[in-house]
C-alpha cells in the first residue's frame, strides 16, 4: 500500500455501495447516515486495513493517526470526549466484512472506561448501576476478543459473587456487587492473560481493532467461510467499524431491539421484531429476559413506536428489500445501529416480491430475481415442521427434497403389499434396481445406506417427486433378518422414521411436516417469470396423474414420456414379461396386442391432461433384462422349489421310517398322517411344483442368454426397435390410435415421437417408415387428421458430430444430457459418483457434478455443435433437453444461450425452472462460462 492509502472513513463520507472496502455493516451505516437515518456518530476503519495488518502483523502506519483524527470529529460532534472524566465519550468496535456472517467474528462495547471517564459516567447518567455494568462488560468482552480469557472464567467469577450476594439473577445485583465484580474481573484478566486491563483509551481502542481484524482468521469464521464456499472475491477481510456507544438500559424510557421490515415466515407487511426495556443489545439474542414483540411498542412507548415505523418504511423505500435492523431507544431518542437485507424462507420471498410490486416499491424483473429458483424446491415438497429441533439419528446425502415419515420397510414386494393396505411407507434399501419400482410407487420416501445423489434410488425418487435419502453410510441394512443397525441402535421393519431429503437427516418416529403449498402469489411471480422468459419448460410425466399434476405446476407441455414406466407397473409386468420371453414373433406380437390397449388407456390420460399442448413420447429405451427378475433370484427360487420337492419325497417315506423306529408313535399318528400324505398325493398329481421348476429354468435359461457386459452400452433403444420391430410397431400405434381417439372427442393433441440412444440417421430412417405407415394406417381408419413430430434423442457422441443428417429426417432434437454426459466423460454414472467423483471435487480436479450441473465446456460444446448443424440443414428444427440438466437453474441458463427451444424437467422442479428461464433472460448480459 502506498502512503496515500485511506484507511479510515467517516460514516459520512464512505461510499454505502462498497461493501468489499467497507464491509456490509460499514457500508450500511454510511448509507443510513447518508439518508438521513439517526446513526450514532462513527467511521469505518477499512477492510484493507485489515489484509494490511494481517499480513504485517501490526497495524499500517499512521492508521491510528487517522484513527484519531476522526474521533476528534466526533468529539467535536458529540461535544463529548474519549476517556474524559467529565461527558466521556465511549465507543464500539464491530466487525463486518462484505458478507454477512453473523455472530462469526467479533465487537468490543463500552471501550473509553477507565476510573476516571467510569466517574464522569456515573455523574452525567446518575445512574451508579449502570456505570460500573457498562465497567465490567467492557473488562469482559475486551479480556475475552483482545486478550483471549476465556468466557468461564469470567462466568465462575459472576458465579461465586452471586452465590456470596444470595441472588440468582444479574438484575438483582446491586451496584457495589458490580463494583465487587468489575474488580474480580480485572484480577480475572491479569491472572489468566498475564497482562493488566490497559486502563489508557487510546491503547484499548488500538489493541480492540487489531482484535477485531485477527476475528476474520478465527477458527469460526474460516468454518463458516468454507461451509458457505465465500471466497475472497466475495469478501476479504472484515472492516473495523468504531461507533458511539448509545445506551438502551439507562432506564424505563431505553430500550434495545431488533427488527425485520416485513415477517421473514410468512412475508406479511408489517414491521415484525422484538424489543426489551432497559436493557443492552446483546441482551435481546442472549435470552436472559423475553423479549416483548414490537407491537407492544404502540402501548409503552407509542411515540416512538411510530418512529421507528417511519425508520422501517423509510429502509425498506430506500433499499427496496426487505431489511432487518438493529436500533437502540436512549432515552427517548432512537437510533438505528445496523441493517441488512432480510434473509427470509421462501414463502416469505414469494408473498414479497408479489407485494412489493404491487406496492410500487420494486418492478417485476427485481421481484423475480430477489428469488433464487432453488429456493422452491422448499415450496414443492412437503417439508418437516420448521419448529422441530430433533438430533437426527444418522444424516446421508439428500438426494430427492422433501420430508416423509413412515414404518421401516426393507423389500420392494411388502412395501406394496402394506402400502395397498394404507401404510405409510420408507423404503430402506442398500442401494435400489429398476426392480424395485413398485416399492417405489406405495413408499412415502426412499433411504439408502449407498449411492450418491445419482444414485438409481435418488434419480427415480426425483422424478417421482418423493423424498429421499441416499448414502447413509452409518446405516447397515440386513434385508434377510428385516433389521438395520445404526452403530449400537437397531431399528426393525414396522418402526417409524422420518426422512429429510432436504438435508439428508433421518429421525427416529414421526417428525411433524409441513404440506405442499402452491400459492396465489407463486402462481403470480410465476406467470411474471414467463412473460420474461424466452425459454419453455415442460415437465418429464410418465403417466395421467403425473401429467396433470406438472399441468397445475405450470409445465407447457411434457418434453419426455418413458413409456416403459408404463411397463413396469405391477398390473403389465409379467405380459411384458411373457412378451420378452416370447420364443417366436408370433408369441411375442400376442403378447403385445395385450399390452396396447393398456398403453393406449395411458396414453389417453396423458392427452386429456395435456390437451392443447405437446407431449413427446420416448418409444422403449431400457436394456431388456430391466424387466426380468435377476439371476440371482431365479437360482434361488428354483433351490427353495427343489428342496420343497425333496421334502416332499421324504414325507412319503415318514411313515415306514416312523414304524421302524417306534411303532408306538406311528400307531398314534397314523389316521392324520395318511390324511396329510393323501392331500399331498393330491398335490404331486398336479405337478405344480415340477412345472414351476421347469418354467423358472426356462427363464433362467433366457436371462442367462440375455446377459450382457456392458448393458447400458448394449442391446437397448433403437436397437431394440430395429431387431424387434413389432415392439415399436405396438407403441406407435397406441400413441396414434390414443391421439386419434382423444381428437375425435374434441380434444387438441400434438403427439410427438422419439427415438432413443440413436447413432446413425439410417436407424432413425427404418423407424420413421414404421411411423409414417401406421400413421397413415390409423388416420385412415379413424377418418381424422392426427398431427404428429417425429424427432430423435441426442444422447450419443456420434449424434451429436452427425446432427446435420438426423436433421434431415428429425423434426426436432431432445438432448438425453444423463447419456451424453456418460458418453462425453466415458464415466459410468454410477461407479463415478460412488467411488472417485468426491475425490475430484476435494482435490480440485472438478468443481460439480457433472451429472447434476451440465458441463457447458464439454457436453455443453457437443450440444452447441448439434443444434448449430442441425438447425444449419433444417431451420425450424425444434430443440429441448430432457436430462436431469433440464431442472438445474446454472444448466438451464446455458441452454437459454445456447438457443434451445425449452427444458423438460420432473413435475416438481417446473416452478424452480420457469423461474430459473426467467432469469436466464434477464440476466443475459451478464453471463460467462467461466
Ligand atoms: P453482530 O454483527 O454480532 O450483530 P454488532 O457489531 O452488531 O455485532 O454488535 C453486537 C451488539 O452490540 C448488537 O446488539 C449491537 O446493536 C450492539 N451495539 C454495537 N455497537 C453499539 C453501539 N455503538 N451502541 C449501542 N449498541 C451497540
Ligand atoms: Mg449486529
Ligand atoms: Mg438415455
Amino acid at each position: 500500500m502506498t502512503a496515500a492509502t485511506k484507511w479510515v472513513y467517516a460514516f459520512s463520507e464512505g461510499d454505502g455501495r462498497n461493501k468489499m472496502l467497507l464491509g456490509g455493516k460499514g457500508a450500511n451505516l454510511c448509507e443510513m447516515t447518508r439518508i438521513g437515518l439517526p446513526v450514532p456518530p462513527g467511521f469505518v476503519v477499512t477492510t484493507e486495513a485489515c489484509l494490511a495488518y494481517l499480513a504485517a502483523g501490526r497495524l499500517p502506519d499512521g492508521l491510528m493517526d487517522d484513527v484519531r483524527a476522526h474521533l476528534a470529529r466526533i468529539e467535536a460532534a458529540t461535544g463529548k470526549r474519549f476517556g474524559a472524566r467529565s461527558s466521556p465519550l465511549l465507543v464500539s468496535v464491530r466487525s463486518g466484512s462484505a458478507m454477512s456472517m453473523p455472530g462469526m467474528m467479533d465487537t468490543i462495547l463500552n471501550l473509553g472506561l477507565n476510573p476516571a471517564s467510569l466517574t464522569g459516567l456515573i455523574e452525567a447518567t446518575g445512574n451508579e448501576r449502570f456505570g460500573w455494568d457498562a465497567y465490567r462488560r467492557l473488562i469482559q468482552l475486551f479480556g475475552k476478543v483482545a486478550l483471549g480469557v476465556p468466557d468461564e472464567a469470567f462466568d465462575q467469577a459472576m458465579a461465586t459473587l452471586k452465590q456470596e450476594a444470595g441472588v440468582r439473577l444479574d438484575i438483582e445485583l446491586s451496584a457495589e456487587h458490580l463494583h465487587d465484580l468489575a474488580q474480580r474481573y480485572l484480577e480475572v484478566v491479569r491472572a489468566k492473560s498475564g497482562h493488566s486491563f490497559p486502563e489508557d483509551p487510546q491503547r484499548q481502542l488500538e489493541v480492540a481493532i487489531a482484535a477485531v481484524f485477527r476475528s476474520w482468521n478465527g477458527k469460526r469464521a474460516i468454518d463458516y467461510r468454507k461451509q458457505f464456499k465465500i471466497t475472497p472475491q466475495m469478501a476479504n477481510g472484515t472492516a473495523a467499524n468504531v461507533c458511539t456507544m448509545v445506551f438502551g438500559n439507562l432506564g424505563s424510557d431505553s430500550a434495545t431491539g431488533v427488527g425485520f421490515t416485513r415477517n421473514p415466515g410468512t412475508g406479511e407487511p408489517a414491521v415484525y421484531g422484538e424489543y426489551l426495556v432497559n436493557a443492552q443489545g446483546e441482551d435481546v439474542v442472549a435470552g436472559i429476559r423475553t423479549p416483548k414483540p414490537i407491537l407492544a411498542m404502540v402501548e409503552e412507548m407509542p411515540a416512538l413506536h411510530a418512529q421507528l415505523m417511519k425508520l422501517a418504511a423509510t429502509l425498506e423505500g430506500h433499499y427496496r428489500e426487505v431489511q432487518d435492523f438493529e436500533f437502540t431507544i436512549e432515552r427517548g431518542k432512537l437510533w438505528a445501529l445496523q441493517t441488512r437485507n432480510g434473509k427470509m424462507n421462501a414463502p416469505a420471498m414469494v408473498r414479497s416480491s408479489v407485494d412489493m410490486v404491487h406496492e410500487g416499491l420494486i418492478d417485476k424483473r427485481r421481484a423475480l430475481l430477489r428469488v433464487a429458483p432453488a429456493m422452491f424446491e422448499q415450496l414443492m415438497v412437503p417439508r418437516l415442521d420448521p419448529s422441530f429441533r430433533g438430533k437426527p439419528l444418522a444424516t446421508g446425502l439428500p438426494a430427492s427434497p422433501g420430508a416423509a415419515a413412515g414404518m421401516i420397510v426393507f423389500d420392494a414386494d411388502t412395501a406394496e403389499a402394506r402400502g395397498k393396505s394404507g401404510a405409510k411407507i420408507i423404503l430402506v434399501r442398500e442401494e435400489t434396481k429398476p426392480e424395485d419400482i413398485h416399492g417405489f410407487f406405495a413408499a412415502q420416501g426412499v433411504l439408502t445406506s449407498r449411492g450418491g445423489r445419482t444414485s438409481h434410488a435418488a434419480v427415480v425418487a426425483r422424478g417421482m417427486g418423493k423424498p429421499c435419502v441416499s448414502g447413509a453410510e452409518s446405516i447397515v441394512v440386513d434385508v434377510r433378518n428385516k433389521v438395520a443397525h445404526i452403530g449400537p441402535a437397531l431399528l426393525k421393519e414396522g418402526q417409524i422414521i422420518t426422512i429429510d431429503g432436504s438435508t439428508g437427516a433421518v429421525y427416529f418416529g414421526e417428525v411433524p411436516t409441513v404440506e405442499v403449498e402452491f400459492s396465489r402469489d407463486m402462481a403470480t411471480l410465476l406467470s411474471w417469470a414467463d412473460e420474461a422468459a424466452r425459454l419453455g419448460v415442460r415437465a418429464n410425466a410418465d403417466g395421467p396423474r403425473e401429467a396433470r399434476r406438472a399441468r397445475e405446476w405450470g409445465a407447457q407441455g411434457i418434453g419426455l414420456c418413458r413409456t416403459e414406466r408404463m411397463f413396469n407397473q405391477m398390473d403389465r409386468l409379467h405380459i411384458v414379461q411373457e412378451m420378452i420371453l416370447a420364443d417366436t414373433k408370433q408369441a411375442r406380437v400376442a403378447a403385445l396386442e395385450k399390452l396396447r390397449p393398456i398403453q393406449k388407456e395411458d396414453f389417453k390420460g396423458i392427452f386429456k391432461a395435456m390437451d392443447g399442448l405437446p407431449v413427446t413420447v420416448r418409444l422403449l429405451d431400457p436394456p431388456m433384462h430391466e424387466f426380468l427378475p435377476t439371476v440371482a433370484q431365479l437360482e434361488l427360487e428354483i433351490a427353495h422349489l427343489r428342496h420343497f420337492r425333496d421334502a416332499i419325497a421324504s414325507l412319503e417315506e415318514m411313515p415306514e421310517t416312523l414304524k421302524l423306529l417306534n411303532p408306538r408313535l406311528h400307531h398314534q399318528y397314523e389316521g392324520s398322517l395318511s390324511k396329510l400324505l393323501g392331500g399331498l398325493s393330491e398335490f404331486k398329481e398336479s405337478h405344480l411344483d415340477d412345472d414351476l421348476i421347469a418354467k423358472k429354468s426356462e427363464v433362467l435359461k433366457k436371462v442367462r442368454a440375455m446377459a450382457e457386459v456392458n448393458p447400458m452400452l448394449g442391446h437397448r433403444g433403437v436397437r431394440l426397435g430395429i431387431t424387434y420391430p413389432e415392439i415399436y410397431e405396438m407403441q406407435i400405434r397406441a400413441i396414434l390410435e390414443a391421439a386419434a381417439e382423444c381428437i375425435r372427442e374434441g380434444l387438441n393433441v400434438a403427439p410427438e415421437i422419439m427415438v432413443p440412444q440413436v447413432v446413425t440417421v439410417e436407424e432413425l430412417k427404418r423407424i420413421a417408415v414404421l411411423v409414417e405407415t401406421i400413421h397413415a394406417g390409423v388416420e385412415a381408419a379413424s377418418g381424422c387428421k392426427v398431427p404428429l413430430k417425429f424427432g430423435s434423442m441426442i444422447e450419443v457422441v456420434r449424434a451429436c458430430l452427425r446432427a446435420a443428417r438426423m436433421a434431415e429426417t428429425a423434426e426436432f432434437f431432445s438432448f438425453g444430457t444423463n447419456d451424453l454426459t456418460q458418453a462425453t466423460f466415458s464415466f459410468s454414472r454410477e461407479d463415478a459418483e460412488n467411488k472417485f467423483l468426491p475425490l475430484y471435487y476435494d482435490a480440485g480436479l472438478l468443481r460439480d457434478n457433472p451429472f447434476e450441473v451440465l458441463d457447458v465446456k464439454g457436453v455443453g460444446e457437443l450440444m452447441k455443435l448439434a443444434i448449430a448443424n442441425g438447425r444449419a440443414k433444417r431451420p425450424e428444427l425444434k430443440v429441448g433437453i430432457c436430462g436431469e440438466h433440464g431442472g438445474e437453474p446454472a444448466s438451464i441458463r446455458f441452454c437459454h444461450h445456447a438457443g434451445l427451444d425449452y427444458v423438460s424437467c420432473s413435475g416438481p422442479r417446473v416452478p424452480i425452472a420457469r423461474l430459473a428461464a426467467a432469469h436466464a433472460k434477464l440476466l443475459e448480459a451478464e453471463y460467462s462460462t467461466e
